[in-house]
């Protein structure tokens, strides 16, 4: 019974996730309506569940600052063409260039003291910039990259070599030029001409998180649960970035919760909240939290899933130490299960929507899956390739941890 009921929950999920990650929900961005189509298919589904709108409607609409790439990018170097998307991306705060620009290359040394950056900035004017800088993981030395490619980007197109994956995010602003990250297998040291031709777009965006409502057996308290639905987009119309694994398979997993605690009510009422805008910043769930659709001091806790769709090595818990109780629930219903390859424990970490609740003193954790597949806000993270290895194990046990809430 057991085994059938996985493999049901299971193909729900990736039913859910091959619609989400299609082509037709354009990436799940600002552009082409994308995470629009995606809100409209995420109602339609509570309705069909049976969940009801927290308030008049499923939902609640902001706005924010976005750049975009609405048309083809189009980048070569010495004539060559560069595949966007897998050789290159625009920087998402990059700028508008169009031209054929004489290169000039530039290393660490160039702009190292103030005295020899002043004098290289005074000879690049009218050119495009190849910046070659060396590998880093030091914060204070990425900051310090960051500002002189921003001064760069005043003076003119910027190529940045990559010194890893490609991955792409949102940005709110737009520096005045084209700025490029090129793959290091693409990279060409005596490259003398790059031809451009990027144009951004930067819009007001309307968002809406998507929110619904399942009675419990008592409404003195809610759980909430929630996954942000929206992903990059597109960047031009050429390169998709379908988010299979970033997150539509947390919505998928925020579906399946909501089908079971409809037909078998829980403790408490649930609350489920699909959010737009975490790429840009987390400002659906920031939006929630500042707007309060429901009163957030009857939240007894919230359970924030993005990255579900592996488990390899286990499930990380972020804010473990503080939900000490909940994180020794969990860990005591895998003893039993042993369900979960592991069951890791994070501290405090502001790095999806848990965060604008937990920072305004709501009980909160997130749960992501941990090993498998490494794509991640790239054009690899496709349905095809996740493989859901302990999706159905993660749903069992978010179902014996909703239970055991007291
Ligand atoms: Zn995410």
């Amino acid at each position: 019974m057991r085994a059938q009921d996985a493999a049901t929950i299971l193909a729900r999920g990736h039913a859910y996730i091959d619609t989400l990650a299609s082509p037709s929900m354009q990436g799940r961005g600002p552009v082409a309506g994308g995470d629009s189509i995606a809100a409209d298919y995420i109602a339609a589904q509570f309705a069909r569940i049976g969940i009801h709108p927290v308030k008049e409607t499923y939902f609640e609409p902001f706005e924010f600052r976005v750049n975009t790439f609405p048309d083809s990018i189009k980048v070569a170097l010495d004539g060559v063409r560069l595949r966007p998307g897998i050789d290159l991306l625009v920087d998402p705060a990059s700028g508008s260039s169009r031209g054929t620009f004489d290169l000039v290359h530039l290393t660490r040394e160039d702009l190292l003291t103030p005295e020899r950056r002043a004098m290289t900035m005074g000879v690049v004017t009218g050119r495009a910039i190849a910046l070659d800088l060396p590998p880093t993981r030091d914060r204070d030395t990425l900051g310090l990259y960051e500002s002189w490619l921003k001064d760069l980007a005043y003076s003119g197109p910027v190529l940045r070599r990559s010194n890893g994956k490609l991955t792409w995010s949102v940005a709110q602003d737009a520096l005045p030029n084209a700025v490029l990250e090129v793959r290091d297998s693409v990279w060409n040291d005596t490259a003398r001409t790059v031809t451009l031709d990027v144009r951004n777009a930067l819009l007001v965006h309307h968002a809406r998180n998507v929110l619904g409502r399942v009675k419990g057996r008592n409404s003195r308290k809610v759980i909430v649960l929630t996954a942000h639905y929206d992903h990059l987009g597109r960047m031009g119309p050429d390169v998709l970035f379908p988010g299979a694994n970033d997150n539509a398979s947390g919505v998928s997993m925020l579906l399946n919760l909501a089908e079971h605690f409809r037909a078998h009510p829980a403790r408490y009422d649930l609350i489920f909240i699909a959010f737009a805008g975490e790429e840009a910043g987390l400002l659906g769930s920031e939006w929630c939290a500042v707007d309060r659709p429901f009163d957030l001091a009857s939240i007894r806790l919230l359970i924030n899933m993005d990255l579900m769709g592996t488990g390899d090595d286990g499930i990380m818990v972020v804010n473990a130490k503080d939900q000490h109780e909940v994180y020794d629930q969990l860990v005591a219903i895998n003893e039993t299960t042993h369900r979960l390859a592991a069951v890791k424990a994070r501290g405090p970490a502001c790095n999806s929507d848990h965060c604008p609740f937990v920072k305004r003193g709501v009980p909160g954790i997130f749960i992501y899956t941990l090993g498998g597949i490494t794509a991640y806000h790239d054009v690899y993270d496709r349905p095809e390739t996740l493989p859901l290895t302990d999706y159905a194990d993660l749903y069992f046990t978010l179902v014996d941890l909703i239970d055991a809430i007291k």
